[in-house]
């Protein structure tokens, strides 16, 4: 217990980052990011397809930067420059390839647990997504097609009959995106997508229109079979297609475990509890980015929960 870090930041997505920068702004003296990949921003890298354009509005969520790290609309590539710049600086220090398992508070410190070790601290943000868990249907998937039914389009070869299933702006850029080498159709469940922000909604409007791919809307798939190794897919109005690949866009889920796991209280929707400075019912213990949300947030909306935790810390010392 030697090294008692002042802030503890448990995932280096936007949240971790912009959480990191603030500190440093505001001379946070000893300050630990743990990331459980081998780089910052795993969801960035995993799930957003090369050159995709990188929107400040998200889901239609409007949001004025009120910190000090500054972010702007630009592609996958400018943003992972963006956040590598704001590491750069050699300003925190970070370990990669740490998973944490746990955070416990035990006589006003807190022990957080990961796959290196134990480190402890005074303070501790977790902002770990909710991508570490990609939303699946209800349905049982067989395990013969793990290979071609996918959370992200990284996999995708080319000249594939692929099925896209989400109404958001993720399953939206998916399909726009794979029409170029693909032959693309998708399914939401909406009698029009509404969950996508202007631009992906003006895009998918002309791709079907100009037939780029196909939209099924008003559509529910119900289950998926291995047809030869190809998804065969049925649809709620009890028709079936065969697909080389489907894509399930629609969303990830809370970490409720790791809450559990770090006596974090939840509400009876079992989603956590937090005041307005985004502390949860452990004091010193402050949630940031997509894992408050039960239907995830955004990256603006991420780095202005870093200016607001960081500030609450400082006022608190
Ligand atoms: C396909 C797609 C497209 C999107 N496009 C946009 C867009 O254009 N504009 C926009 O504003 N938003 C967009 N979003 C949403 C945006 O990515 C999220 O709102 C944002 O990344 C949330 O940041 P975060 O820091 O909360 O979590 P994340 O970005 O999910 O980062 C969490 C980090 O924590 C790490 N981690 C997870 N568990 C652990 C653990 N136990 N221990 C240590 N580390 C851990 C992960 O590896 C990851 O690096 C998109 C999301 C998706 C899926």
């Amino acid at each position: 217990m030697s090294d008692i870090y002042d802030l503890i930041i448990v995932g280096g997505g936007p949240g971790g980052i912009a959480s990191a920068v603030e500190a440093y702004i505001f001379k946070i003296k000893k300050v630990l990011l743990i990331e459980k990949g081998d780089n910052h921003s795993q969801t960035i890298r995993k799930y957003y397809k090369d050159s995709k354009r990188v929107d400040k509005v998200w889901r239609k969520q409007e949001i004025e930067l009120i910190g000090n790290v500054d972010f702007f609309d630009g592609t996958k590539e400018s943003t992972l420059d963006h956040f590598d710049s704001l590491l750069e600086k050699g300003i925190i220090d970070t370990q990669y390839n740490s998973e944490v398992y746990s955070v416990i508070k035990k006589e006003n410190i807190f022990k957080v647990t990961s796959s290196k070790g134990d480190f402890y601290a005074k303070n501790v943000i977790v902002s770990i997504g909710r991508m570490g868990k990609p939303n699946k249907p209800p349905y049982e998937l067989p395990r013969s097609l793990k290979a071609i039914i996918n959370h992200n389009a990284y996999d995708c070869g080319g000249e594939e009959n692929i099925l896209v299933v989400g109404g958001g702006d993720s399953a939206v850029e998916y399909a726009c995106q794979l029409t170029t080498v693909n032959k693309i159709t998708l399914s939401h469940r909406g009698i029009h997508i509404k969950d996508a922000n202007d631009i992906n909604l003006e895009m998918i409007t002309r791709y079907e229109k100009e037939k780029r791919l196909t939209v099924l809307h008003n559509s529910t798939t119900i289950a998926i079979d291995d047809k030869d190794g190809k998804a065969q897919v049925s649809f709620a109005d009890k028709t079936s297609i065969i697909y080389d690949r489907v894509i399930f866009a629609i969303g990830g889920t809370t970490p409720i475990g790791f809450m559990q796991s770090s006596s974090i209280d939840l509400d009876e929707k079992e989603r956590p509890i937090f005041s307005e400075e985004f502390e949860t019912s452990v004091e010193g213990l402050y949630l940031a980015g997509d894992i408050i949300y039960s239907k995830g947030g955004s990256i603006a909306m991420a780095i202005n929960h870093a200016y607001t935790i960081i500030t609450d810390i400082m006022s608190k010392n």
